[in-house]
């Protein structure tokens, strides 16, 4: 698939105003494309500032650090100036009104693994014109600052890129994980969405079709078209490699981007009339980029060259998470100290 984003990078387009040469070195690389929906970016942040956000979007940049989570904001006070210092070190004009701050927590509580939980992400305010090019441009930087490694992503709110992951499945012991194998899955795949109602009336209203002229069966054709299967052999807590169905986001749309994949995550997968698939949500997923499209272990940035960045960290493998952790009045979990409101 051509336009597979997980295939692509950044710096797509013309090169705009580059930093100044004399400039905190950075890994100027071609990295992979991120791919972190708007939706996750601001997952955890309190409300009133994601609204802010979701209304003047232009106005704001994501500053997603490697490692975030709560966890890295808490071991990090310094890391808002240590990339100020690096976005000041390359002397663009007008940085004066330019603010990075910590995204402020909504009062919630943690979900899911507390290392990792969100929010994520730091906001760039008011950066001027050609340093918000260059950043989105570059999208990722590593660097030295002088508390020691560091790496970030630069995201724009302005543009929505979705990951291609729709579900994992996790094949019986012993399943080969050749070509033919994968291609076998993949076809019991389609013909079972092909001949799937809820499948077929999705099918027919994607944003694609809407517009095109097409019988029924050319729609559900096309709404197929750009599946495929991956193999992860490196996912850290699973021997067996895990297969992942991919495929074009077919819904702009939010609502109807998951009812998309509710559907296909909760049909019947029979291969050969007696094997049952697995499915799971999109499981994998990396603790350090936070792309859904790799483990942890299988990162590809960290492998390159010039890399500066921190090491990525896997969290669950922790083992002082209960001692970090206190117990609230409630009885619920309690695992930062400004967070609980209970
Ligand atoms: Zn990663």
């Amino acid at each position: 698939m051509s336009d597979d984003p997980h295939n692509a990078t950044a710096q797509q387009g013309e090169a705009p105003p580059q930093p100044n040469q004399k400039c905190i070195p950075y890994t100027t690389a071609a990295f992979p494309l991120a791919l972190n929906p708007t939706t996750e970016l601001l997952g955890g942040i309190d409300p009133a500032v994601s609204t802010a956000i979701r209304s003047n979007p232009s106005r704001f940049i994501a500053i997603l650090p490697f490692n975030g989570g709560r966890s890295f904001t808490e071991s990090n006070p310094n890391f808002a100036t240590e990339v100020l210092s690096l976005l000041n070190s390359f002397q663009y004009e007008n940085c004066g009104d330019m603010q990075l701050t910590r995204a402020p927590w909504d009062n919630k509580g943690t979900v899911g693994d507390p290392e990792f939980a969100k929010p994520w992400i730091y906001i760039l305010r008011d950066a001027p014109p050609d340093l918000r090019a260059m950043l989105v441009w570059q999208q990722t930087f590593s660097f030295r600052s002088k508390k020691g490694a560091a790496a970030f992503h630069a995201l724009s709110f302005t543009q929505e890129r979705r990951p291609w992951g729709i579900m994992d499945i996790e094949p019986e012991p012993g399943v080969k994980h050749d070509d033919n194998s994968r291609s076998k899955v993949l076809r019991t795949i389609v013909r079972t969405l092909w001949h799937l109602p809820a499948f077929r009336n999705i099918a027919k209203n994607t944003q694609e079709n809407l517009s095109l002229r097409l019988s029924e069966d050319e729609k559900v054709l096309l709404a197929t078209a750009s599946l495929r299967l991956v193999t992860h052999s490196r996912y850290a807590s699973h021997r067996t490699p895990i297969l992942q169905l991919r495929g074009k986001p077919m819904f702009l749309n939010d609502k109807m981007h998951h009812k998309w994949l509710r559907i296909i995550r909760s049909a019947r997968y029979l291969v050969e009339d007696i094997i049952r698939l697995e499915v799971k949500e999109v499981i994998l997923a990396c603790t350090y980029c936070k792309d859904r499209g790799h483990a942890t272990a299988e990162c590809p940035f960290p492998d390159f060259p010039d890399w500066r960045g921190p090491k990525p960290r896997t969290g669950t493998l922790r083992k002082g998470a209960a001692v970090l952790g206190t117990r609230s009045d409630s009885g619920q979990r309690r695992w930062w100290g400004d967070t609980g409101h209970h």
